[in-house]
């Protein structure tokens, strides 16, 4: 029996940083809570084989998930939103399809043929659609592209998904186009043209929107909706006005409030219950709730882009917010806390510290300044992977007596290496892909204060590192008041201290599980220990 797959795709237009991740979540989610599983394939047309070798200043936050994928943050929206673990699988680049077409090129598959974009490549994205469809045990598939309509290098999965949908039954499969539409501020009215170009060029590759989700700062007047309908070519019902929000969670509600179910349903033939809201309903209310912000000390090197920590924010206003507070994240460049040391008194008017991952030696002097100064200004602060790295090396430093200790990441001859490469790692020359990711076991040590949080002594966990801490330097570290707290085999993977009101270290990255509806557990101490540090420091 041939599975009926409905395939959904999401194209963006106009420009980049719509929120398309958002508005294919919040379709998903709109299945979800009308019994539907809908499974996502994101499309990213750039050579990298994975998320994991570029800058997140460029790219933003490389999303890790439990089988170890180094993918686009969008993964993050999808997993938040649903709360279900994707797969590597799910997210196909450009670099993946060519390293494919190129190996088997070799192998001799194409013999005596040109290997050609057209049928090679194409039918080769084409495979993976299939696999996914095969593989996934959903009913829709729904496929997000990346970059934006009239990219070059976005062609080939264009012309790919045009075969598809000339390939299955009209009713299997649609055309989402998030487009933005602006609203010049001198002229105060939302302008259109850019969407009807776009339109008008979506259709040259052959391929037409059913429903058009339009974005814009602030909501657009239907005689605008009823515009972009009449050009572009759709019914007026099947434009939907998707604002900014002041939470991404009501994007769901505010598409079904636009009777989006009704034309899914329709276009899909595809019969769906009625919805079962209240879990994201109950969050909604959580945020009007809210009666007080806490300030969040972030030092780190990527300042610039919020984007590159977008999970740990997110965590952190997960946990914050099951207490009823609101976060304010305050990002500090640690390069200024390595140029002038005065500066580092500025993070005294944060409630809590974390210092996140990271890679290389730029701005980890400053990140090194700031945990001592947490340390010893009882500020709570969490270290994540690089972050709990350094908790090591400024512990031995300043407080075992080992001058010069460090990570030889930062520095090779550092006569104490207390965080370093395993002998596994030594011999890997290739960078892409030969970290430690995805999800490990970690067992907790009883009667500590992650084990408390964890409410378990057996925990799963995200990772995506190289380095560990040096097991030679197991005992000398622990001196009565820094433990280790936690373990992987003979890995060291958590740490904490017992004379502090909250300083808490861990190897992974726990932010890639936090969702609103359930914090991340080591987010959740920081937060509990920054709410006693602002409202200590309000009553006195
Ligand atoms: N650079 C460190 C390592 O590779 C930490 C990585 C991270 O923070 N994600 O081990």
């Amino acid at each position: 029996m041939p599975k009926n797959t409905k395939y959904i795709f999401v194209l963006g237009s106009v420009l980049s940083g719509l929120g398309k991740g958002i508005v294919t979540s919040a379709i998903a989610k709109n299945f979800q809570v009308r019994n539907k599983k809908a499974t996502i394939v994101k499309i990213d047309p750039y050579l990298n084989i994975d998320a994991g070798t570029m800058n997140p200043m460029e790219h933003g936050e490389t999303f890790v998930t439990d089988d170890g994928g180094e993918l686009d943050e969008d993964f993050g929206h999808y997993e938040r939103f649903l709360g279900e673990p994707m797969s590597r699988k799910q997210n196909i680049t450009t670099g993946q399809i060519y390293y494919s077409v190129i190996q088997k090129e070799r192998r001799g598959e194409y013999l005596g043929k040109t290997v050609q974009v057209v049928p090679h490549v194409i039918d080769e994205i084409l495979l993976r659609f299939k696999e996914i469809e095969e593989t996934s045990k959903s009913d829709i598939m729904m496929v997000e592209v990346g970059g934006t309509i009239g990219d070059i290098e976005s062609q080939p999965f264009l012309e790919a998904i045009r075969q598809l949908h000339m390939n299955i039954p009209e009713e299997n499969s649609l055309f989402v186009l998030v487009t933005y539409v602006p609203y010049p501020r001198h002229i105060s009215e939302h302008k259109t043209k850019p969407t009807q170009h776009s339109v008008r060029e979506l259709r040259a590759s052959g391929l037409v929107p059913d429903l058009i989700i339009c974005r814009s700062e602030v909501p657009i007047d239907t005689k605008t909706l009823q515009k972009i309908a009449f050009f572009c070519d759709v019914e007026r019902e099947a434009v939907l006005d998707l604002p900014d929000l002041s939470s991404v969670f009501e994007a769901p509600q505010l598409l079904d409030s636009q009777e989006i179910s009704h034309l899914l349903s329709k276009k899909l033939q595809l019969s769906l219950d009625t919805p079962d809201w209240s879990s994201l309903e109950s969050l909604l209310n959580q945020h009007k709730k809210i009666n007080g912000k806490l300030i969040i000390g972030i030092p780190g090197k990527y300042t610039d882009l919020v984007d590159s920590y977008i999970s740990v924010n997110e965590a952190l206003k997960h946990a914050a917010l099951k207490f009823g507070w609101n976060v304010e994240l305050r990002h500090y460049a640690t390069e200024d806390f390595e140029s002038n040391p005065e500066n580092i008194a500025k993070l005294n008017e944060v409630d809590g510290i974390l210092v996140p991952g990271g890679f290389g030696d730029r701005g980890t002097e400053g990140k090194i300044a700031a945990i001592q100064y947490s340390r010893r200004e009882n500020i709570p602060f969490l270290g994540i992977c690089l972050g709990f790295q350094l908790a090591v090396v400024e512990y031995a430093r300043n407080v075992i007596g080992l001058a010069g200790a460090s990570s030889t990441e930062i520095s090779e001859s550092t006569p104490y290496p207390v965080v370093c490469l395993q002998e596994e790692q030594k011999d890997i020359k290739n960078k892409g892909g030969t970290m430690r990711l995805g999800s490990y076991p970690i067992t907790l040590k009883e009667g500590t204060k992650i084990a408390e949080l964890y409410g378990s002594l057996e925990i799963n966990e995200r990772h995506r590192h190289r380095y560990e801490i040096n097991e030679n330097y197991f005992n000398q570290l622990q001196d009565g008041n820094l433990i280790f707290t936690g373990f992987y085999s003979h890995l060291l993977e958590t740490l904490e201290l017992s004379n502090h009101s909250y300083f808490m270290g861990v190897q992974y990255h726990p932010e890639f599980k936090s969702t609103p509806w359930k914090p991340s557990p080591p987010y959740e101490g920081l937060i509990k220990a920054a709410i006693q540090r602002s409202t200590g420091r309000k009553s006195a």
